[in-house]
């Protein structure tokens, strides 16, 4: 990192980088849901690339595997960002539409999707199993906890298939009649699949895989992230992906409140904590007993995730 870059760099002749793991599968399916897929179709870069775009930037230096993953670990816990930018990788994916409407909220990929207009609708709708529907979670509003009944899950199931089939008769029916593919596909189910070429940077594609590999994120779309991450990128890019995993995905971010009220903890100073707590509005100012607060339960969790418990 401290070397600096040489008055006249010899200029050395160079190999396209190739990634033998990601080779082997290049092109084959990754089955996700009942019938969707993730399939690499090409990529640019790997780990040497990160490092070789590192090196523009800081001056030559030492070329050993493991000061290479030094350097990708340190780029990646200073929010270095950009040599993770020289790695491009291309997939093919087939996706329920209703997933692939939040996929496509990432803007920093480029995309070609197929074409309802131009081409008949794929036959194919994503089903879900009578043990498979989730019931609304209650504290989020934007998740599920827990499942259906099994008697409940079969009559849901058997609803979706005869929805699914009505829906694509119809479809079917309109363009028999000579309707226009894109009016004739207006009540077509979100449930139907899309098929999409999708090309996206290693950055943002780790960006991606943060938000939607999290417990957060919808099932669904969580099941294509944690595919492309685990059996995709683990092979692209090996250090890359170790690093990511240890300073993003297993790591954790304290904001100043929760520092201090960690400080108070370590101190061993549990007043002190309540007082805190107080002050941000976390706990009853009088009582001093835990409020709805969502800032509060977020660092309870962060508490436990490292077995401390709560000062309060
Ligand atoms: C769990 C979850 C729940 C969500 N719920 C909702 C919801 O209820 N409603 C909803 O509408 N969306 C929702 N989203 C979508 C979310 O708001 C983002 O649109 C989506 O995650 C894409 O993230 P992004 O913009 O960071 O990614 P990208 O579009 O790939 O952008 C990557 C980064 O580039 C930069 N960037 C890109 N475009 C711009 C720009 N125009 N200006 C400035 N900087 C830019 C930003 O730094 C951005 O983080 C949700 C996402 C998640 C993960």
């Amino acid at each position: 990192m401290q070397e600096e870059i040489t008055e006249n760099p010899v200029l050395e002749s160079l190999e396209r980088p190739k990634v033998a793991a990601l080779d082997e599968v290049l092109g084959k399916p990754f089955k996700v849901l009942d019938d969707g897929f993730i399939r690499v179709i090409d990529y640019m870069g790997s780990d040497e690339s990160i490092v070789q775009a590192a090196r523009v930037s800081y001056g030559k230096g030492t070329k050993k595997v493991h000061e290479d993953r030094g350097l990708i670990r340190y780029l990646m816990r200073h929010h270095h960002t950009t040599p993770f930018e020289m790695c491009e990788i291309k997939f093919h994916v087939r996706v329920p539409m209703d997933c692939w409407r939040q996929w496509i909220r990432h803007r920093m990929a480029n995309v070609n999707e197929y074409s309802t207009r131009y081409s008949v609708a794929i036959d194919s709708a994503q089903t879900t199993g009578a043990g498979e529907w989730r019931i609304q979670a209650s504290g989020n509003r934007q998740g599920s906890a827990g499942f259906a009944e099994s008697e409940e899950g079969k009559s849901l199931t058997e609803k979706e298939r005869y929805l699914q089939t009505l829906a694509r008769e119809v479809y079917d029916e309109r363009l028999k009649s000579g309707i226009a593919r894109e009016q004739a596909r207006k009540d077509l189910p979100l449930s139907t699949y899309t098929e999409a070429y999708w090309k996206v940077d290693l950055h943002n594609l780790l960006h991606f895989l943060y938000l939607r590999m999290d417990s957060h994120a919808q099932y669904e779309i969580r099941r294509y992230a944690e595919i492309m991450g685990h059996e995709i990128v683990a092979k692209w890019c090996p250090a890359a992906w170790e690093a990511f995993l240890d300073y993003r995905v297993n790591s954790s971010q304290f904001t100043r409140l929760e520092m201090e009220v960690l400080t108070a903890i370590t101190q061993g100073d549990s007043g002190k904590a309540v007082e805190l707590g107080k002050s941000f509005n976390w706990l009853n100012k009088d009582t001093g007993e835990p409020k709805k607060n969502r800032e509060r339960l977020e660092f309870e969790d962060k508490l436990s995730n490292m077995g401390l418990k709560a000062p309060w």
